[in-house]
């Protein structure tokens, strides 16, 4: 049996696991990842991003794994939604919802996958906690240089990797009140009462002033549906500013028509043929293709 390890729980891992279902040979399948709890990736953890930090993409861009994310939202009980201050009759598949629950779908989804490919015949090997430092190719086989969190170094060889790791955020840069990122959202919590510069107005600096907000104040719907901030009644001085270069705010909205239109140039076959044909450095000559 060939065995292939996948380096990263992550969206970009689920979706390759997905594709393995389709596969007709039997995969002996090794699932890394540094993380404890596998399937949210970075941008989804709980330990990284608090409940009021929004996704922005809906349930219909999603490409769906087993189940849509609307679906799988319409079979949460009552008190799972309230959680997360949603209730059935407002989940729509163009909603805008918290990170973490989206992280849910795909843990949930990530297990799901993973019974169907054991009980289609391939091995999984799930390895959390566990940090791979490096991959080198030798003799034909590509070897890891695995550190598990209860210090356990492993060498350990495998015919194909894929590397799904998302995304890198440097944690050490942080110094006192300068933070390099929002993440882990808790570190914004000691921000109170005082004056708040944010370098950037796209996403992440969305993520920094909803957590900044939420903790020094809330927002209230009245019944007419219009929204209010109040400061928390010990706070004062609090003063958001957002700095942009370009003075320019993301787009909260579908960049392309959906349901999407059929390829009309970077088709399946032309990728098929590039896979055919090429040599060498495969992804940098699909993606030069005009
Ligand atoms: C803060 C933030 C918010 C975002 N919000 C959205 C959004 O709302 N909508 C949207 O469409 N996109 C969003 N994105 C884009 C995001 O890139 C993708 O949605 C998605 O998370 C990418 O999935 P991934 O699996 O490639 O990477 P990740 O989600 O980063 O997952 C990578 C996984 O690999 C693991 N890993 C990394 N290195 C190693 C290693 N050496 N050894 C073992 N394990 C490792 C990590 O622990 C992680 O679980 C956001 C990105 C960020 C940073």
């Amino acid at each position: 049996m060939q065995s292939v390890a996948v380096i990263g729980s992550g969206p970009t891992g689920i979706y390759f696991l997905k594709a393995m279902l389709e596969s007709e040979i039997k995969f002996n399948i090794a699932l890394f990842d540094q993380a404890a709890a596998l399937g949210t990736g970075m941008p989804y953890t709980t330990n990284l991003n608090s409940k009021q930090m929004l996704a922005n993409i809906a349930s219909i861009e999603i490409p769906i794994l087993l189940e849509s994310y609307c679906t799988w939202l319409q079979k949460l009980s009552d008190y799972q939604l309230e959680n997360y201050e949603l209730n059935k009759g407002n989940i729509a598949e163009r909603g805008f919802y918290p990170r973490t629950l989206l992280g849910k779908y795909f843990q949930d989804q990530l297990i799901e996958i993973i019974k169907l490919l054991i009980a289609k015949g391939h091995k999984i090997n799930i390895q959390n906690n566990s940090f791979v430092r490096n991959v080198d190719y030798l003799n034909g086989k590509f070897e890891l240089r695995v550190h598990s969190y209860n210090f356990i170094k492993q060498i350990l060889t495998y015919d194909h990797v894929v590397m799904a790791t998302g995304h890198y955020y440097d944690k050490a840069i942080d110094s006192g009140n300068l933070m390099a990122s929002p993440w882990p959202y808790k570190k914004l919590n000691k921000i109170r009462n005082c004056k708040v510069g944010i370098l950037g107005t796209s996403l992440s600096a969305i993520d920094a002033f909803v957590a900044v907000a939420h903790n020094n104040g809330s927002f209230i719907e009245n019944e007419t549906g219009e929204l209010a901030y109040n400061l928390n009644p010990n706070v004062s001085q609090l003063d958001i500013t957002m700095m942009s270069r370009k003075g320019i705010l993301p787009e909260a909205d579908f960049f392309c028509p959906l349901p999407y239109e059929p390829l009309e140039i970077f088709t399946e076959e032309l990728v098929q043929n590039f896979i055919d044909h090429c040599q060498s450095d495969l992804l940098d000559e699909t993606v030069d293709y005009h």
